[in-house]
């Protein structure tokens, strides 16, 4: 992979973010995107969503040529389906395979259900996912979601035997999700080194600028190791923290906000890099 000539890398959560919500729609969001396209400026997927799930994503919406980040932060996707081989496949933290190893030998103590114990049939069930959807969604290799179906003093001894093995637990939702130990930004910050110029001489401007896109806590490790980090408000108000200056705080949810917020983002870039000799306001 060459590293980018852009000033900026973008990375951005997917559902709330760059996808509305409920409806998955994206279209509001498609003009800043070919602008971004236009202008070489990488924009990095980092979602909890499994590869080929977000492999098709990347071919509608136009970003097949860049890496992505799957399962939180627990894989990275290294190539493109389109234009481009397939490319590695880099697993952060622990495997999955580690995982339902770990989960095998805890479950003569716990009561829960794993998606590798539901299958497919019992995925699309609970999912309420069609069957292609849910093969897509069972289709992972660093982490597994689960139902609890144990009291809660169980699952604070459940988190600290996964912890014993190096794994976290984390809500989201119905499920919960056991993961090694990675996130969000600690693979935002793995693909923007990899992507960064290593050459000096193309690094008298600095590296890139690394700007980074989410609405709720998952997102807040990838906000707060960025540049310009950037928040999409919920339906329920703000979900992450924005360090006041240098971030931004779009006003409309999902595709809009995100939208208006990448615009802004650039106006405020372009403004940084005109010389103030050339500024009319000057
Ligand atoms: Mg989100």
């Amino acid at each position: 992979m060459l590293p980018t000539a852009s000033p900026l890398i973008l990375f951005t959560d997917l559902d709330g973010c760059l996808l509305n919500k409920h409806d998955y729609d994206w279209s509001p969001a498609a003009a800043t995107l070919q602008t971004l396209r236009d202008r070489r400026i990488p924009v990095i997927m980092n979602s909890s969503k499994t590869v080929p799930e977000m492999s098709r994503l990347a071919g509608q919406l136009g970003l097949a040529d860049y890496p992505f980040v799957s399962e939180n932060g627990s894989v990275i996707c290294w190539g493109g389906e389109t234009g481009q081989p397939l490319g590695d496949v880099e697993i952060i933290g622990a495997s999955r395979d580690h995982i339902l190893e770990v989960l095998r030998s805890l479950k003569p103590q716990y009561r829960f259900r794993s998606f590798a114990d539901l299958g497919l049939a019992g995925v699309a069930a609970e999912t309420q996912l069609p069957e292609d959807s849910a093969r897509m969604a069972l289709s992972r290799q660093g982490t597994e979601p689960l139902l609890w179906d144990d009291g809660d003093e169980q699952r604070t001894k459940f988190e600290q035997a996964l912890r014993d093995h190096q794994l976290t637990l984390t809500r989201g939702g119905r499920f919960w999700h056991v993961a090694g130990q990675t996130s969000k930004g600690r693979a935002m910050q793995i693909v923007a080194q990899r992507l960064s110029p290593s050459d000096p001489s193309s690094q008298r401007t600095g590296p890139p600028i690394l700007a980074a896109i989410g609405d709720s806590p998952i997102d807040q490790s990838m906000l707060d190791l960025a540049d310009v980090p950037i928040g999409i408000p919920t339906p329920s108000g703000l979900g992450v923290h924005v360090a006041a200056g240098r971030g931004i705080v779009a006003t409309a949810q999902g595709a809009a906000g995100w939208a208006e917020a990448v615009s802004q983002l650039l106006t405020r870039l372009e403004r940084d890099a005109s010389p103030p000799s050339q500024s009319p306001l000057h």
